[in-house]
């Protein structure tokens, strides 16, 4: 049978983009399907506009540590309207970039939702298209609990659109947008509290980065609450907002903002209309090779509900190009190792086991550990520590997790992470000549066992 494409791809996001880009450079006929906008969660309410407004939030250390070097500032003033519009600015501007990249490849691009009408069938805005393979990227979407009062709160979605900043902000969860978040809202000035309903959050992160980074906001005067949630939210006459935690106590606030994790994209998307099956906890199950359960639908990235990071989605992406249309070049997706960050301030780089997961694989375990004052912060009166960590299974001496809180995490660890993947030993790390002076070369000359 004749399709109208070779490949239908729905949701212009990191996967679908890299998908459909590739897959048309391979000479495949493809279209594209994108209800909201271009780019995807990453590009419009996720890693980019985050880390723009995680810079903005770090100006007020690099004021603060001004006076050590020798320079007077005048009081400085921060204005929300004026990097909320520069930021949105950069977004369009990305969008206008994706449009590009799409249209250059080739790839038709269709604005709308789109909704399976069969396995080889596919709506949108009131048009049906076939074609030979379907991908379903449609990513996921903020999930905030059922508590009285829910419409009240806010996620990262409308984070990103705040006409003002809140001056007193209730931070809900305990994962990466919870923390990357309750940074940029403390750093920006408001007097930010963190909630996580468990004893320590970031939980699956090495415990000693947990702790660490735990000290360390809290030396900053962010107030951070464990053991702590919210059983209702309750508008008060003065149009803030009060929350009841369910050990009874009262927490009044401007802004309630929910990062209590995220789900996946489903709506409306026709799935019954197809053999697609979801898995136990609702997202798309695919077998190792992006495949569903309908045979002409795959699909990729936040939908399925592996790793939920841009650069793990653009992975996916590509391994379903080639497979699809240049299979000699198929090389399926390494997912040990993989390095990532959390920007918090200070941030966190991480890459392998943690040292709990290293314990319960069974390694016999060595554990090299170093704290220390940046030298950048030997000039002012900031006494914020960096953490410097190095797994290592004592029989191999291959080091099976690198763990970093501090300044530059997420840059120091993607090197960290070509070197796990090369299975480097502790002894090529202490062979490795350091970069002098930077706090990266704590990392090749710790030598002194920690546990
Ligand atoms: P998405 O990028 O979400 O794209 C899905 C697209 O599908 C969307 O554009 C959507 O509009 C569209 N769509 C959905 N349904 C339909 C439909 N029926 N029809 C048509 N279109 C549809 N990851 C990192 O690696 N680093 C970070 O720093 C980072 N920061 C983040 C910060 C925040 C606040 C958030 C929320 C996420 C962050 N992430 C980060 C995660 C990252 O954004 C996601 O893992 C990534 O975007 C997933 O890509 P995807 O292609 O699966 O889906
Ligand atoms: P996460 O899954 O990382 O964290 C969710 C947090 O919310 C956890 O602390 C969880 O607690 C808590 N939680 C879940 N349900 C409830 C509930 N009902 N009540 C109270 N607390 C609850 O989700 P995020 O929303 O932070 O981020 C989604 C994903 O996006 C991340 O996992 C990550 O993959 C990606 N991302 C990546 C970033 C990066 O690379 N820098 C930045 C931002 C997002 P518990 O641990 O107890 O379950």
């Amino acid at each position: 049978m004749a399709y109208d494409f070779d490949l239908f791809v729905i949701g212009a996001g990191s996967g679908g983009v890299r998908a459909a880009r590739f897959a048309a450079g391979f000479g495949a006929k493809v279209a594209v399907a994108e209800s909201r906008y271009l780019g995807g969660t990453c590009v419009n309410v996720g890693c980019v506009p985050k880390k723009l407004l995680v810079y903005g939030a770090h100006v007020a250390d690099e004021l603060e540590q001004a006076a050590g070097f020798g320079w007077t500032l005048e009081e400085g003033h921060f204005d929300w309207g004026t990097l909320i519009a520069n930021k949105n600015r950069e977004i369009e501007r990305l969008n206008g970039i994706y449009r590009n990249l799409l249209v250059n490849s080739g790839v038709t691009l269709l604005q709308g939702h789109a909704r399976l009408t069969g396995a080889n069938e596919v709506e949108v805005e009131g048009q049906r298209y076939t074609a030979e393979h379907i991908l379903i990227a449609t990513g996921g979407w903020p999930q905030v609990p059922d508590i009285p009062g829910k419409e009240l709160a806010i996620t990262s979605n409308e984070a990103f659109y705040l006409k003002a900043l809140p001056r007193r902000v209730l931070v809900v969860g305990g994962g990466y947008i919870a923390v990357e978040f309750a940074g940029i809202f403390q750093g920006l000035g408001a007097d930010t509290t963190l909630l996580y309903r468990g004893d320590l959050f970031l939980r699956g992160f090495d415990g000693s980065v947990r702790t660490h980074l735990k000290e360390e906001l809290e030396k900053r005067g962010l107030n951070l609450q464990f053991n702590a949630d919210i059983q209702r939210i309750d508008k008060l006459d003065d149009g803030s907002l009060k929350a009841t935690l369910k050990d009874g106590r009262e927490l009044v606030a401007d802004c309630v903002f929910y990062a209590t994790g995220r789900r996946p994209m489903l709506d409306n998307l026709g799935l019954e209309n197809t053999g697609v099956e979801l898995d136990a906890r609702g997202y798309i199950r695919v077998d190792p090779q992006y495949q569903t359960t309908a045979p002409s639908i795959l699909a990729i990235g936040d939908v399925i509900g592996r790793v939920q990071l841009t650069p793990v989605a653009l992975a996916e992406g590509m391994a379903v190009a080639r497979r699809l249309f240049k299979p000699e070049q198929y090389r399926p997706v390494d997912y040990q190792n993989i390095p990532t960050a959390v920007f918090s301030q200070p941030p966190i780089g991480t890459v392998g086991l943690t040292e709990e997961q290293a314990l319960e694989a069974g390694h016999k375990v060595q554990v090299f550990e170093s704290r220390f004052r940046a030298m950048k912060l030997t000039l002012t009166d900031i006494q914020e520590k960096t953490l410097m960590k190095l797994v290592v299974d004592a029989e191999t001496d291959k080091v099976l997790g690198c763990h970093m809180v501090g300044p530059d995490a997420g840059e120091i660890i993607q090197g960290l992470g070509i070197a796990l993947k090369a299975g480097a030993t502790k002894q090529q790390f202490d062979e490795t000549i350091g970069v002098h002076p930077t706090a990266a070369e704590e990392f090749v000359t710790m030598r002194t066992v920690t546990r």
